[in-house]
Formats: structure tokens, C-alpha cells, sequence
């Protein structure tokens, strides 16, 4: 299996019949960019900006976080790198950005949220993006964005940023794509609105799962409500699916789900286009899909919509795909 998987490194990746779909990986580190091209990524879809600010006892320079999205942007060496930017907040904490103790953490100041408010800490950040992406194919993405506002807001700062680095003869490129990720419902039944704005979608199924049956990721005991094969699951996926696709948008998902095997044949039905997952899951992915019809998959779509349960998905999917 190991032999066959090798084959497959730098192939692209197709279905049975010949729909062509991306596997790209998931990276928190610039040291990570080595495991994805060994595993055969075609791009990094999700790179997690937090941990250049963990782990330290001040905000990483300018400079600093200029160096690490560069040497990113250059090993990947044109393949399209989207960057995230900083997610704090919920369970991760940085000890000096001060962060008022919450009840609710996952339902508090975190990610955009902070990042709005703190201008001095997220434009330091996007200056560095923007001055790295003359190096690559950079990607930038907003997390957590539960608002319209919100989303212009930021891109707002992005363009002002952008503005002013031409202004001081700084190099920047003209053609970067800038998204959001959808982990927040009434950003998924917004999609349709969001969709006219924004240039792609990556669905956080880590966090959407857990707002959309309010069940804390984190707390065992309610770790069965934490259904990636719900149906109310499913219907959010669709739906920003298909309203990225009526406006010619893309549409990712770098949430744990993206690489598992058995929700791949089913987002590979809804017509995702671009699968992130950590960098050792590509490989298996990618054999999988091209033994998946997506055209056989896709008229599965109504009956799945429909039904009542995860279990009903699941039983359904393994017959259909074994
Ligand atoms: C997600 O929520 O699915 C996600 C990819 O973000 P994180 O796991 O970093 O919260
Ligand atoms: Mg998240």
C-alpha cells in the first residue's frame, strides 16, 4: 500500500471519472513545509499563524513573522499557501496580550474578534503577509467571522495596509485571493451573502461542529453530540458549497473532516474543491478519491440532505462505497 501511495506523490488528484479536486495539508510551523511535499500536498491550505506568537513572552516582530511566511511561500515555491490569520482566544491563550478571563472562552474574544479591536497587533501581521507575498501564491483568510462587518472591516485594514506599503515603494502582489472560514452557523447560512464578497471559503469543521450542536470540543461528556455526519452538519457544508459556486468562488474545508474516510466520499459528492488535512493523510486521500465516482456520489446528495441521522449517513455512505 506504501509503494502504491509513493506512486501517487506528484500526481494531481482525480476521481474515478475524472473530476479533478486539491489535497493540500494543514501546517503550524515553517519546518512543517518538508512533510507536505514529501507527502505529496499541493498546497498548504491551512497554515496556523499561532504558534509564532506562543510560547514567547512578547508578539513576534514584523520581521520576524515576514522571514517565517517567505521561507513558506518559497518552498512551497509557487503552490498556493493559505495563511490564517491570528486565531487567539478559546483554548489558546497568550500570557502577554493580557486577555481578560472569560466564562466562555469559545464563545468570547477570540481570533478576528481580537484581532479588530487590537489593530496593533493584527496589522503588524498583515504588513508581514502582504511583504511575503511577492514570494508565492499567498492566500490570506480571516478566522472566525460570524458577520458581514466583520469580514469588511478586515479586508478594509488589508487594503489600507496595502495602500500604504505601495506608497513607501514596498513590493506587493496584486492577485492575492482573500477569504474567510466558515466555523461559525450564521456565517454557513449566510454563505450566500458572504459568497458575493469573499474569493474562496474554508469550512472549520472543528469549530462548526461544535457551535452548531453547542457542544464544547473540548468536554467528554458531551463528546457524543460532536457529529461531523450530522445532517445539520452536512446541510451547512452544502450550503456554502453551492453559494460559493453560484458566484464562481472556491470552496475548502481544513476541519479534522477534510481528511477522514469516511466523510471524504460524502464532501466529495457535495462538490468541495480543495481537501486540507495534515500532511500524512494525502497520500490515502488521494488513492481513495480516484476510486470514487464524484457523478455517482453527487446524486446521492437529496437522499443524504434528508436524512435523520449521522448513524443513517454513515451506514449509508459504507454501503454505497464499499
Ligand atoms: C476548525 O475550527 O476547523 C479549524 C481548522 O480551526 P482550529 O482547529 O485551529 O480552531
Ligand atoms: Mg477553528
Amino acid at each position: 500500500q506504501q509503494e502504491e501511495w509513493a506512486k501517487l506523490k506528484d500526481e494531481p488528484t482525480f476521481s474515478k471519472d475524472g473530476e479533478q479536486v486539491e489535497l493540500v495539508a494543514n501546517i503550524g510551523t515553517p519546518e512543517d513545509v518538508e512533510g507536505v511535499l514529501s507527502n505529496g500536498g499541493e498546497g498548504v491550505g491551512l497554515y496556523r499563524t499561532e504558534f509564532l506568537y506562543m510560547g514567547k513572552s512578547e508578539l513576534p516582530s514584523e520581521e520576524e513573522q515576514f522571514e517565517a511566511y517567505k521561507s513558506v511561500l518559497e518552498s512551497m515555491d509557487g503552490k498556493p499557501v493559505v495563511v490564517r490569520t491570528l486565531d487567539v482566544g478559546g483554548d489558546k491563550e497568550l500570557s502577554y496580550l493580557n486577555m481578560p478571563k472569560e466564562l466562555n472562552p469559545f464563545l468570547g474574544f477570540r481570533a478576528i474578534r481580537f484581532c479588530l479591536e487590537n489593530e496593533d497587533v493584527f496589522r503588524p501581521q498583515l504588513r508581514a503577509l502582504l511583504r511575503a507575498s511577492v514570494y508565492g501564491n499567498l492566500k490570506i483568510m480571516f478566522p472566525m467571522i460570524a458577520t458581514l462587518e466583520e469580514f469588511r472591516q478586515s479586508k478594509a485594514i488589508l487594503m489600507d495596509e496595502k495602500d500604504a506599503l505601495k506608497a513607501e515603494d514596498i513590493n506587493v502582489s496584486d492577485d492575492i485571493e482573500v477569504g474567510i472560514m466558515v466555523e461559525i452557523p450564521s456565517t454557513a447560512v449566510t454563505a450566500k451573502q458572504f459568497a458575493k464578497e469573499v474569493d474562496f471559503f474554508s469550512i472549520g469543521t472543528n469549530d462548526l461542529i461544535q457551535y452548531t450542536m453547542a457542544a464544547d470540543r473540548m468536554n467528554e461528556q458531551v463528546s457524543y453530540l460532536y457529529q461531523p455526519y450530522h445532517p445539520a452538519i452536512l446541510n451547512l457544508v452544502n450550503n456554502v458549497i453551492e453559494a460559493a459556486h453560484k458566484e464562481g468562488k472556491w470552496a475548502g474545508m481544513c476541519g479534522e473532516m477534510a481528511g477522514d474516510p469516511i466523510a471524504i466520499p460524502i464532501l466529495l459528492g457535495l462538490g468541495l474543491d480543495e481537501f486540507s488535512m495534515s500532511a500524512t493523510s494525502i497520500l490515502p486521500a488521494r488513492t481513495q478519491i480516484r476510486n470514487l465516482s464524484k457523478k455517482e456520489l453527487a446524486s446521492f446528495k437529496e437522499t443524504i440532505l434528508s436524512m435523520g441521522t449521522a448513524e443513517e449517513v454513515v451506514a449509508f455512505i459504507k454501503e454505497k462505497t464499499e
